[in-house]
């Protein structure tokens, strides 16, 4: 079955957002097993929309939209969706609950601009959103299926796995195609093959091995088709198995910490941690990571002034002259760690994360994060301006990226191939060391 992906909004084609949408939505209908022909971003405007949706139902079964749902764009989408299904927008009784209930809780009033998220294309199949206030809607006719979602990705991601999956899964059972992604690293292609060649044999025949190799790394894709999907996961821990000793890390989607454990798997590295306002944080993100143990060898929460002397090694001095929050204590911090286990490289933080502890020299918010490596150790003061659970967080994060940028920076100076980073360059840290 072919599927069209269409995204909705002015900023898409101004280039104020990026369209991670489709490339969601894509990757989502692939697995239900469809063929994704086209995707194609659009503006705001009905009488465009409309068209588009002529040419996408000419040359698919299944066409996903999202955006233009919510209370301030004049409800466009619904509007063009309820003309073009001959319909007319009626009020959902249980939507309204909802919409009233989510509004009350997060402390704001009904008005005309919410409660019209209730009103929808009277015959359309409604897809609850509880993530936020613009339902889904699913039209069928004649065999084709229209999804319009809304354009926040957190809430379209969550009617994409709970909703719009399942049902198309169930309407297309024989299309159902699934797979999992191993990354391995240091390996070259045809070393994997012949490595692999008896497991290849093994495999039934609903399920398939391809090889993807790319610089510093070949990715696995193991296939499963129909009845192979139930012994999908059984087949992934037997490639995990064959592979034991390599580097590798298993799925394929990013994440800081993914990205973490590619670097420090391509580098042959690995890596521990001291933490002492992030409280382990940081080894939370890096342990969420499958496969992580291959390169994360452990870490020390030294949350008091006596865990950091007497653990890492921290000198009295130090606390004692510039405070446990200073570039002097956060670089040995670091050097502590990376000696206490033996490790290439290290992460250590400290900081104030709030509400109270702060100081004029030092106000709640400022967070100095060290990496030690190889080559040095090199520390960064952050001052983040937010609650203390998001402090935590944005300090972990920024922990994380520093350590990719050093990793990253020792793979390019070896002459290994390197692949591209996106970098979100956040106005939120305020770096200013
Ligand atoms: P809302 O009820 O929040 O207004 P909506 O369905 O009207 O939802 P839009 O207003 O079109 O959605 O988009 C809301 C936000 O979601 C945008 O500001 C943008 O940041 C993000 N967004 C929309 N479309 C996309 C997309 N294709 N890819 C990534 N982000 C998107």
């Amino acid at each position: 079955m072919d599927a069209y992906i269409i995204t909705i909004g002015d900023e898409l084609l101004l280039g104020q957002v990026q369209d991670t949408n489709s490339r969601f939505i894509a990757g989502r209908l692939t697995r239900a097993g469809l063929e994704v022909v086209e995707t194609r971003s659009i503006p705001d405007r009905a009488g465009r929309i409309a068209e588009v949706l002529d040419e996408a139902l000419a040359r698919a079964g299944v066409v996903v939209m999202t955006g233009g749902l919510g209370p301030t764009r004049d409800d466009v989408t619904k509007r063009v969706l309820a003309g073009y299904f001959h319909s007319r927008l009626v009020e959902d009784t249980a939507v309204l609950t909802w919409v009233e209930e989510l509004t009350g809780q997060r402390g704001g009033e009904m008005n005309e601009g919410n409660r019209g998220q209730a009103l929808l294309p009277e015959g359309c199949r409604v897809l609850h959103n509880p993530r936020g206030t613009a339902p889904g809607m699913w039209f069928e006719r004649e065999g084709k299926v229209v999804v319009a979602l809304p354009g926040v990705p957190f809430e379209m991601e969550y009617l994409m796995d709970h909703e719009v999956v399942p049902a198309l899964r169930e309407l297309f059972p024989d299309a159902m195609l699934d797979y999992r992604v191993v990354k391995v690293y240091g390996i070259a292609e045809s070393a994997l093959s012949s490595r692999l060649s008896g497991f290849e044999d093994r495999l039934p025949p609903s399920l398939g091995l391809a090889y993807l190799p790319s610089p510093g790394l070949v990715k696995l894709r193991l296939t499963a088709r129909g009845e192979g999907i139930g012994l999908l996961d059984g087949w992934l821990d037997g490639l995990t198995g064959e592979l034991s000793g390599t580097r590798f890390t298993v799925g394929e989607e990013s994440g800081a910490a993914r990205e973490l454990g590619e670097w420090l798997s391509r580098a042959g590295e690995n890596l521990s941690v001291a933490e002492s306002c992030t409280g382990g944080e940081v080894a939370r993100e890096i342990t969420l990571v499958p496969g992580a143990s291959a390169y994360f060898k452990g870490g020390v929460v030294a949350y008091s002034n006596e865990v950091k002397a007497t653990l890492l090694g921290v000198s009295r001095e130090s606390l004692a002259r510039h405070g446990a929050v200073s570039e002097a204590v956060v670089t040995e911090m670091a050097d502590g760690v990376r000696r206490l286990t033996g490790t290439g490289y290290a992460v250590a933080i400290s900081g104030i994360a709030g509400p109270g502890g702060g100081s004029p020299e030092k106000p709640v918010g400022t967070v100095w994060i060290a990496v030690a490596t190889p080559r040095g150790t090199v520390a960064r003061v952050f001052h983040f301006p937010f609650t203390r659970e998001r402090n935590v967080a944005r300090a972990a994060m920024k922990a994380i990226e520093m350590a990719i940028d050093a990793v990253r920076e020792s793979v390019v100076e070896a002459g290994m191939p390197a692949a591209i980073r996106e970098v979100d360059d956040e106005a939120d840290g305020h770096p200013d060391n």
